[in-house]
């Protein structure tokens, strides 16, 4: 199809690669986001490879090169500082022709908005401010309305809105409820040090159902992340995070010390994590929901952004090349996406459950099976994730 006005809601990952890949194929993009200031939650992603591949397709491979960590090794240890399995990345990058990358981000936001507002085709501008309450469509157009009344018309609405986004619930006739994980995330950045975690490594420290990692980012400096089950509801000052992680993580390993010891508890951040059970449908006529909006997921097998991309290039995709209507191409998004989200989410659950202890028996059965895990399982489990999409 030619000529098409969308409209985006939400600036995040989802909604700005969508803005990108729509702007390419010669589109007039719109996107609008609540907030008055682009700041993303949390601190780091890893950008597994068929998240790059989707940036790469859109000519962005340079730069996120330019803004990623370089990470070559994945390491598991327990919290009585055993080494229980060391993986050579390098296999998995030669199987799926492209490395991830780790990164801060507010670099990687800046980078898509960036790309967004540069990129020479189409044509495209971010309002921000705008609070999306509602959106409508009739036979030849979709409106979103904000909350001070202005509204959006355009040949398109894509709901990339988050997790508790507005347009999923006009999509499914129905809110969906949040479903708590179970576990509290603590993440944030610090400066790189090898006193903390080798370069070039992704470390992760498990035991008590809890675990503690770092990771290289760009900017020679560590991602760090904290996991720990928690009943819903709790909260802590950023003044008093430091003590609270300490007492988490008493008696870890000297570099988690180090860690606690060194990060800013005021820039760190703190999130129950939850996620959302696969939606029966992803569009409703002219009306598409992608990324969190459309399939929330919990973080533990790092897919959330990565799905997101890839949900933008095949929206785009279909957007592109088919032409019997808007509401027939965002069908065909649906059913392309519905089965491999899903299938994410609920084998990301049960990885959650798993490390963070739902069952204890499961959990000290994945501990003794981490010493004795094949690296080509690994990597051939990795494979699988990042080949079901659709940049193989
Ligand atoms: C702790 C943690 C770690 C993670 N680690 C990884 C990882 O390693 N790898 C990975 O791939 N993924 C990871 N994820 C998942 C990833 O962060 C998300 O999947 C991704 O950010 C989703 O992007 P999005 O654009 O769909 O939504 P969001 O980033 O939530 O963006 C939604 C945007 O919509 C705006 N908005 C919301 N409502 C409205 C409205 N009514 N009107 C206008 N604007 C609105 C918001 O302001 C926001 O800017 C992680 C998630 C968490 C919580």
């Amino acid at each position: 199809m030619y000529d098409l006005k969308v409209i985006v809601i939400g600036a995040g990952i989802g909604g700005l690669t969508t803005g990108i890949a729509l702007k390419q194929a010669g589109y007039q993009v719109k996107i609008y986001d609540r907030v008055q200031e682009l700041r993303p939650a949390g601190a780091g992603i890893s950008l597994w490879s068929n998240g790059v591949k989707v940036l790469n397709q859109l000519g962005l491979g340079r730069k996120m090169a330019a803004i990623g960590g370089e990470m070559n090794r994945m390491e598991y240890r327990s919290h009585r500082d055993q080494p229980l399995s060391k993986i050579d990345l390098q296999p998995l990058f030669q199987k799926v022709g492209q490395r991830p990358y780790p990164v801060a981000r507010t670099d990687l936001q800046q980078m898509l908005l960036d790309a967004f507002l540069d990129e020479p085709s189409g044509s495209g501008e971010v309002h921000l401010g705008t609070k999306c309450t509602a959106v409508t469509q009739d036979e030849s157009s979709a409106t979103a309305t904000f909350e001070d009344g202005s509204q959006a018309t355009g040949d398109l609405i894509v709901g990339a809105d988050g997790i508790r986004s507005v347009i999923r619930e006009y999509v499914l006739d129905k809110a969906l409820s949040l479903r708590y994980a179970g576990y509290v995330n603590w993440n944030g950045l610090v400066p790189a040090d090898p006193a903390l975690c080798e370069a070039n490594n992704w470390v992760l420290y498990v035991g008590q159902s809890k675990r503690a990692s770092m990771m290289p980012v760009g900017g020679d400096r560590f991602y760090y992340f904290f996991g720990v089950p928690t009943p819903i509801g709790s909260h802590t000052p950023p003044e008093d995070r430091r003590e609270e992680l300490a007492q988490h993580f008493a008696d870890w390993p000297e570099p988690v010390q180090a860690l606690i010891r060194t990060l800013d508890p005021l820039d760190s951040n703190r999130l129950e994590i939850s996620d959302i059970d696969p939606p029966e449908r992803l569009a409703k006529g002219r009306i598409a929901i992608l990324g969190d909006a459309a399939h929330a997921t919990t973080p533990t097998l790092g897919q959330g952004g990565c799905q997101a991309m890839e949900d933008a290039i095949v929206m785009a995709n279909y957007l592109v090349t088919t032409n019997i209507s808007v509401a027939d191409a965002l069908m065909r998004y649906e059913k392309d996406r519905k089965p491999r989200t899903a299938n994410l989410t609920l084998k990301a659950r049960q990885r959650t459950d798993t490390i963070y202890g739902k069952d204890e028996t499961i959990t000290q059965d994945w501990y003794n099976q981490l010493q004795h895990e094949q690296p080509d399982a690994v990597i051939g489990a990795l494979e699988k994730i990042i080949t079901g999409g659709p940049l193989r």
